[in-house]
């Protein structure tokens, strides 16, 4: 049966295109950029184009909290010595956060495409916003990535935070530790007030037993802060293990002064860093 035997090998022959050619093909070959649809010309294991890379900006804001650099449209929620509500009634738990850039546009969708595309190979462009907002003159004696719950880290089949923390583990020569364990799937925080978000984590994570962190300075590494309730759960677990300064860093953070006012920043400083 000739036409039978033709059938079974065509068959044969576009399942080996489908399953051997193509993904060799466009890893040698790669199409267009998955931000802005532009051909990519260089051979690179990053789907994005070098202009796509360059766009993200850091966050500039003229008013922000020295502990948090939580950005505010004006002065008027920080105290005398700049810190916001949250921080000065100590609920941030962690004792300083650095991010590269606000949370939307390009920026948004790199992180969209690494976490929920898993496109992994954009880990080393994010590590080096990471590195940029990341002061040189800090030390750490470890750098903990935020954990999921197992059940998240099943369904995603990585943890986003720790391709990141190895980034800048391996830039900052700095031992990676998996130092906390999310021991609640918390429900998504989205759409929660910061009460009911601090509430949602609240005993969420526990330190891995047999861990000694006495007097460890610890960078705990995150893609997004939001409000900042999970991350400051994780720090007081750190806290709990002993380490004596627990500071977050983070790719992006949501930045809410253009949802309030639209405000425009005008003699607006960079708040990624302390530098
Ligand atoms: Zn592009
Ligand atoms: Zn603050």
């Amino acid at each position: 049966m000739p036409d039978a035997f033709r059938r079974s090998a065509e068959k044969g022959f576009r399942g080996f295109v489908d399953l051997v050619v193509s993904p060799l093909f466009s890893l040698i070959f790669p199409d267009d950029c998955r931000l802005c649809g532009e051909a990519l010309r260089e051979v690179s294991r990053v789907p994005v184009c070098a202009k796509c890379l360059r766009e993200p900006q850091p966050l500039v804001a003229e008013y922000f909290c020295v502990a948090c650099r939580t950005p505010f449209v004006n002065a008027f929620p920080l105290d005398e010595s700049g810190r916001c509500t949250l921080c000065r009634l100590g609920l941030t738990g962690f004792d300083a956060v650095y991010s590269y850039g606000s949370y939307e546009g390009s920026l948004r969708k790199l992180i969209h495409l690494f976490k929920f595309e898993k496109i992994h190979t954009l880990a080393a462009p994010l590590g080096k916003f990471l590195a940029q907002a990341l002061p040189r003159e800090q030390q750490f004696d470890a750098i903990v990535p935020m954990p999921l719950h197992w059940t998240r880290r099943w369904e995603r089949g990585f943890n986003q935070s720790e391709l990141l923390a190895r980034e800048i583990g391996r830039r900052w020569n700095v031992p990676v530790k998996k130092a906390v364990r999310r021991v609640k799937p918390t429900a998504p925080q989205a759409g929660l007030t910061n009460a009911k978000r601090r509430a949602n984590v609240s005993g969420a994570f526990r330190p891995r037993r047999g861990l000694q962190l006495n007097g460890k300075r610890v960078l705990l590494v995150d893609d997004v802060m939001t409000t900042g309730a999970t991350a400051a759960a994780c720090a007081r677990a750190l806290k709990r293990a002993g380490a004596s300064h627990v500071a977050l860093l983070a790719v992006a953070r949501t930045d809410r002064r253009a949802a309030l006012t639209g405000f425009e920043m005008a003699s607006a400083v960079h708040v990624g860093s302390n530098t």
